[in-house]
């Protein structure tokens, strides 16, 4: 009975883009609120994940961005091939997707009138892996940053480093921290903003390297998995292990600040360095 498979899955389809359910407490939220409250869950908090696009919609004034670098896109250096497909197909298809031509987009605006370089990281594009396209779009802002003295931000959303880019992904960590370590010689601030999930090769190098680390509520933030780490050290680990409270609690982060609260936050701690 194909009119019925039909009408249901349409029925479905209408369903799925009338509510969001919310990762953490389960309940289902009208999406237009999920959407007004900037991806949040108006119940129990919890952040859920946000377009590049959105985030800067955010975080800067209106008509104040200005990308850079997009011309910079993932290159299949190593031909690389899985059972899915080719890596050249996946990110050729997530570059339709998503509207960005890697998992970070780069640029400068101003944020409460205060000019700032930054990139944003996009979970949609490949987990927000690190391949050396994303790593040299990070590098190249943090030029700019340099070259302008500009106080540059980076919000991190990433899965860790992108496999299908072998070591060349694994290289990215080593750049991208000398291109914001740099930034100190002018005493430029560099400010990390990890978000869920923060992981991996990311949290290994720049996202852990902010004169200020600040963490939306909840994210996840670790090198290696949990399981991975338990069956290593053969202990069970605390509940909240990985979470950015702990992480607070343990001085790797510096503050934790809700979504809504971020563009007041870090322009705040900007308006600091620029008097
Ligand atoms: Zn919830």
């Amino acid at each position: 009975m194909a009119w019925y498979t039909e009408t249901t899955t349409k029925k479905n389809k209408s369903k799925k883009e009338l509510w969001v359910k919310c990762k953490k407490c389960h309940s289902h939220i009208y999406a237009k609120e999920w959407k007004e409250n900037l991806n949040v869950c108006p119940n129990c908090n919890y952040h859920g994940a946000i377009s590049s696009y959105e985030r800067i919609n955010l975080l800067f004034d209106e008509n104040t961005f200005e990308e850079l670098f997009t011309n910079i896109s993932p290159k299949d250096s190593l031909k690389f091939n899985d059972l899915k497909g080719s890596y050249k197909d996946k990110y050729e298809a997530n570059i339709k997707k998503t509207g960005i031509n890697e998992a970070v987009v780069t640029g400068h605006g101003k944020m409460n009138g205060i000019p700032v370089v930054i990139a944003v990281m996009d979970f949609r594009f490949l987990g927000g892996s690190l391949g050396s396209g994303t790593g040299e779009k990070i590098l190249q802002a943090a030029n700019y940053a340099y070259d302008h003295n500009l106080p540059y931000i980076v919000i991190s959303a990433s899965g860790g480093a992108r496999m299908q880019e072998g070591a060349l992904s694994l290289m990215q960590m080593a750049k991208t921290c000398a291109g914001v370590a740099r930034l100190n010689r002018k005493n430029i601030p560099y400010i990390s903003v990890l978000t869920n999930p923060t992981t991996g090769g990311v949290s290994a190098s720049y996202a852990m390297m902010g004169d200020i680390n600040v963490s939306e509520p909840g994210a996840l933030i670790g090198f290696a998995g949990r399981r991975v780490i338990e069956q290593t050290i053969g202990e069970k680990l605390p509940d909240n292990f990985q979470t950015a409270e702990y992480l607070r609690e343990h001085g790797f982060v510096d503050s934790i600040v809700n979504r809504k609260d971020l563009k007041d936050y870090l322009s705040n701690v900007l308006s600091y360095y620029n008097r």
